[in-house]
């Protein structure tokens, strides 16, 4: 059966694709590098899309969908800010 396969979602604005299988947190696969996040690739390509028409291409502008923005999503050369301090 089939049923386990996974489904490849491409991103053609963003050159990425996206494979979502039942069960398990969606995985990017970037054009290089190692496979990351819905979030990671919203941080590091998505949220730079302009326009309502590029945002209509891009298949990762749903917030429900690519979830919070972890820790690390963002290039490891981004300055950190230490927001715990309070
Ligand atoms: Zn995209």
């Amino acid at each position: 059966m089939t049923d386990s396969s996974p489904e490849l979602l491409r991103c053609s604005l963003c050159q990425v694709e996206i494979e979502s299988k039942a069960g398990y947190p969606d995985s990017v696969q970037f054009s290089s590098g190692p496979r990351g996040s819905r979030s990671k690739l919203w941080s590091r390509v998505c949220q730079y899309v302009k326009g309502p028409d590029q945002q209509q291409q891009c298949i990762n502008q749903d917030p429900e969908l690519r979830g919070l923005e972890q820790q690390g999503d963002a290039f490891p050369d981004a300055p950190s800010i230490d927001l715990a301090s309070s």
